[in-house]
C-alpha cells in the first residue's frame, strides 16, 4: 500500500513539516534520571533519523509548582541540557522538527503547593490545590511565557502548551473546577482568558516563526465537562490568539472511560477531531489508537485531520516511519496499546520502555550489534521469550533454528488475540512471521524438538523457551468433570456451562471472565459497541462527550463468580492504567468478585468454600481454573547432562509474575549478548 496523504509535506507557511506523521508527547523518566538526557537525545535522534515528521517531547513543566520535583524549563541552565536533545535529533535529521511540551499539571501536581482556579480536589489528586489569586494568575502564565523562550533557546521548533486532561489550564475551562467569580471565572469568556493570554503572551515573546500547539480537550469524558460549542470557540479563539496548530485529545486523567486502552476501537475519536477540523482554519492534530500508517491514511483520507499524532507506536518502533516509506509496513512492530511498559511505568515512577520493544528509552543500553562469529542455535518454543530470542539472535547474524509443537508460532499470543478487546495481539504474531522470514530463521513448526535430535543437529547453544504449564490447584474433587483449565475454555475446547465459578484472578482469569462473559462483537473492534458500553455520544456531543449518557452492554446469559484467596481487592495485581476498566467492564457484565476465599472442595453440588470463616457452596456446573502457571522445561536436565550448553528463557525460566513483558525484555537481553 501507498500513503500518499500520510507522506505529503505540511507547509506551515515560515516552516514545512516532511510528513504528516508526529510522535507524540510521552514522558518517559529519562527527564529526571542522572544522565537522562543523554539518552533522550539517543532515543529522540533514532526516531528522527528513520523519517518521523515533527517529534513532541514529554511534558515539561514550566514552574516549582508544577513540577513537584521533576523536569522542568525555567531559566538558561536547563535550556542548556536540552540542547543536548535538540543538537541530536536535528543533527540525525534537520528537516525533522521536535517541539517541548510545556505541561502544567496545576491541581493534579503532586505537590502541596499545587494550584489551580479554585480549591477544587480531583477525585485522583492527592491534594486539594491552593486557589490562585490574580498575582498567582499572572505568575503562571509568566512562567509559561519564560518556558516557551527557554524552549526556543534550547533549539526547539516550538513548544506545545496542554490545555486538556484535568491539567491547569483545562481546569480553568471547566466550570466545576472553576468556582471563580473574577475576569477568570464565570462566563465562558471569563474561563478561556487563562489559556488565551498565555498562547497570546508567548506568541508576543518567542515571535511569529516559531511553533505553538495548543492541545485542547475536544471531548474530555467528563459529566458536565465541555459542551461541544465551547470546544469550538476555544479553538476559533485559539487561533486568533496565534496557535500554529490545535492537537485534540479525548480525555481529563479522572474520567472512567478508556480512551487509549486496548479494548479502544482504532482511531475511535478521530471524527470528533474532524468536526473540529471544519471550524478553524488552521492544521489540526488527530490522535488515539493510531497504531499502523495504514490507519493513518485512512484518517486523513477522511479529512479528520492534518496530522496524525502516534506516541506509543513510535515506541514500539523506532522505524515505524521509514519502514512505512519503503513500503514495509509488514515489518512494523505494532503498539498494542496493552500500557503495561510504557504508562504503567511512568504512572509508577519505572522508566518507561515497550513491551514489544524493550530498547525503548533504553537506546544507549540494548542494542543488537552484528556478531563476529556467528553460532548455531536453536531456540525450542515459538512463543514470546523464543520468539524474541530467535528474531533479536538472527537478526545479529546468528544462524538460528526455532523449533515450535504446534502448528503456528505465538504460544501464549495466541490465546490473548482470542479474547475480546486483545485482538491486536494478531500483529504482534504477523510481526514476528515476518521477522522470520526477513532475518532467514529455520522455522520448524509441528516439530516436538528433544534431546536426541537437537544433539544430533550439533548445535552450539540452546535456548529452551518451552514456557509454562497451567498450575493445577491442590483442591479436593480437582479432577471432578465440572473442572476445566483456561486453555481448554479459550481454545473453546471444552463447553461452559451458564453457572461459572472462576478460580484465581489474575490476568488470565480476567481474561477468561471477559470471554465468557460476552455477548455479540467486541467493543475494540466494533466503534458503536464501545460507544453504547462506556456511554460515549460521539453525534450528538453532549457536555464532555458522555453527559446524561447510559452505559448500554451486552451481557451473556452466564452468572459467573470470579474468586482469589488473598484479601485484597479482586484485580487489585492488573495493571495501573487499564485493570480500572477491566473491573468496570466485568461489573457491568454483573460477574461476582470474591476475595478472601479459601477452596474446600468441589463436588457434583459445585465449589464449596469458606469465606470469612463461613462455608458457602456455589452452584456451578463449571470451574475454571485460572491459578497460575509453573515452568515446563522437561529436557533441560537431560540437555544439561549431555553437556550441551543449554539456558532457559521465558516461562521456562521463571513462571511467577511472568508476562509478555518479562519474556520478551529477558529475551532480547540475552540474545544481544550471545
Ligand atoms: P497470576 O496473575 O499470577 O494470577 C494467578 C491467580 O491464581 C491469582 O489470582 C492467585 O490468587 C491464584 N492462585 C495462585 N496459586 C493458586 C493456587 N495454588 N490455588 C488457587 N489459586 C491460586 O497468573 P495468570 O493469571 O496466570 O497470568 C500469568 C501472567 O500473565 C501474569 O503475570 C499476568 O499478569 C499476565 N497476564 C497479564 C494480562 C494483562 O492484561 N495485563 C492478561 C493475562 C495475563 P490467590 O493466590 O489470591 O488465590
Ligand atoms: Fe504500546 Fe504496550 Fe509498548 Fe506501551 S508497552 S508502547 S502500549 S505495546
Amino acid at each position: 500500500m501507498s500513503y500518499p496523504l500520510l507522506l505529503e509535506p505540511l507547509d506551515l507557511g515560515f516552516t514545512t513539516i516532511k510528513n504528516r506523521s508526529i510522535m507524540g508527547s510521552m514522558h518517559t523518566g529519562l527527564e529526571e534520571m542522572e544522565g537522562g538526557f543523554e539518552r533522550m537525545a539517543a532515543y529522540y535522534a533514532e526516531r528522527a533519523a528513520n523519517d518521523i515528521g515533527m517529534i513532541i517531547t514529554g511534558g515539561i513543566a514550566p514552574n516549582e509548582e508544577a513540577s513537584s520535583g521533576g523536569a522542568m524549563m525555567s531559566g538558561e541552565e536547563e535550556a542548556a541540557k536540552h540542547r543536548l536533545v535538540t543538537d541530536a535529533v536535528h543533527r540525525a535529521a534537520d528537516d525533522v522538527k521536535i517541539c517541548m511540551q510545556i505541561l502544567h499539571p496545576g491541581p493534579l501536581a503532586h505537590t502541596k503547593n499545587a494550584v489551580a482556579p479554585s480549591a477544587v480536589k480531583s477525585r485522583i489528586a492527592r491534594y486539594v490545590p491552593n486557589e490562585l489569586d490574580k498575582a498567582g494568575i499572572q505568575k503562571q502564565i509568566d512562567d509559561h511565557v519564560r518556558c516557551a523562550v527557554m524552549a526556543r533557546k534550547a533549539g526547539y521548533d516550538g513548544v506545545e502548551i496542554i490545555g486538556s486532561a484535568g491539567y491547569l489550564i483545562s481546569t480553568f475551562l471547566v466550570q466545576k473546577t472553576n468556582l471563580r467569580d473574577d475576569e477568570y471565572g464565570g462566563s465562558y469568556e471569563n474561563r478561556m482568558r487563562f489559556a488565551l493570554e498565555i498562547v497570546e503572551q508567548t506568541r508576543a515573546a518567542v515571535g511569529e516563526d516559531f511553533i505553538i500547539i495548543f492541545r485542547i480537550a475536544a471531548m474530555d469524558m467528563l459529566e458536565g465537562g465541555m459542551s461541544w460549542e465551547e470546544v469550538v470557540t476555544l479553538a476559533k479563539r485559539l487561533e486568533q490568539a496565534g496557535v500554529t496548530i490545535i492537537s485534540t485529545h479525548f480525555t481529563w486523567h479522572e474520567s472512567a472511560v478508556p480512551t487509549i486502552a486496548t479494548l479502544v476501537p482504532r482511531a475511535a475519536f478521530t471524527s470528533v477531531t474532524g468536526r473540529l477540523r471544519k471550524e478553524v482554519n488552521v492544521p489540526v492534530i488527530t490522535s488515539n489508537r493510531i497504531n499502523m500508517p495504514q490507519v493513518a491514511e485512512e484518517v486523513l483520507a477522511r479529512g479528520d485531520a492534518d496530522l496524525v499524532s502516534m506516541a506509543r507506536p513510535l515506541l514500539a518502533d523506532s522505524a515505524f516511519m521509514r519502514k512505512t516509506i519503503e513500503g514495509r509496513e509488514d515489518e512494523i512492530n505494532t503498539c498494542i496499546a496493552c500500557n503495561q511498559a510504557c504508562l504503567d511505568h511512568t504512572f509508577s515512577g519505572k522508566l518507561t520502555s515497550c513491551l514489544v520493544n524493550p530498547r525503548a528509552c533504553h537506546e544507549t543500553i540494548l542494542n543488537y550489534e552484528p556478531v563476529v562469529k556467528p553460532k548455531h542455535i536453536a531456540v525450542v518454543g515459538a512463543g514470546p521469550a523464543g520468539l524474541a530470542y530467535a528474531t533479536v539472535a538472527a537478526e545479529r547474524g546468528h544462524k538460528v533454528s526455532l523449533f515450535e509443537t504446534s502448528s503456528e508460532i505465538g504460544g501464549q499470543f495466541n490465546l490473548a488475540k482470542t479474547i475480546p478487546g486483545k485482538e491486536e495481539f494478531y500483529e504482534t504474531i504477523r510481526y514476528y512471521n515476518r521477522m522470520i522470514e526477513v532475518h532467514g530463521i529455520d522455522l520448524r513448526l509441528n516439530t516436538k524438538a528433544d534431546v536426541a535430535m537437537l544433539k544430533a543437529e550439533g548445535f552450539d547453544q540452546i535456548i529452551l523457551s518451552t514456557g509454562i504449564k497451567p498450575r493445577t490447584p491442590d483442591i479436593k474433587g480437582i479432577n471432578h468433570p465440572k473442572v476445566v483449565s483456561y486453555i481448554d475454555v479459550i481454545t473453546g475446547q471444552k463447553q461452559v456451562g451458564k453457572k461459572v465459578a472462576i478460580i484465581g484472578a489474575g490476568g488470565i482469569g480476567f481474561d477468561v471472565c471477559e470471554l465468557i462473559s460476552h455477548a455479540g462483537p467486541s467493543g475494540a473492534v466494533d466503534r458503536d459497541v464501545f460507544a453504547a458500553e462506556w456511554g460515549v455520544d460521539f453525534e450528538s456531543h453532549p457536555r464532555g462527550g458522555v453527559t446524561g449518557v447510559e452505559s448500554k452492554v451486552a451481557k451473556s446469559d452466564r452468572e459467573i463468580t470470579l474468586l482469589q484467596r488473598k484479601e485484597s481487592r479482586v484485580g487489585a495485581g492488573l495493571g495501573k492504567t487499564t485493570g480500572w476498566a477491566h473491573r468496570i467492564a466485568l461489573a457491568r457484565r454483573d460477574v461476582g468478585m470474591m476475595n478472601g476465599v479459601e477452596y474446600v472442595k468441589i463436588d457434583d453440588d459445585g465449589l464449596h468454600i469458606l469465606q470469612n470463616g463461613q462455608p458457602q457452596l456455589l452452584k456451578v456446573d463449571t470451574i475454571i481454573i485460572c491459578a497460575g502457571q509453573d515452568p515446563l522445561r522437561d529436557m533441560y536436565d537431560d540437555l544439561i547432562s549431555e553437556g550441551i550448553q543449554t539456558e532457559l528463557v521465558g516461562g521456562a525460566y521463571e513462571a511467577m509474575e511472568l508476562d509478555a513483558k518479562a519474556a520478551i525484555n529477558q529475551a532480547s537481553y540475552m540474545a544481544a549478548a550471545v
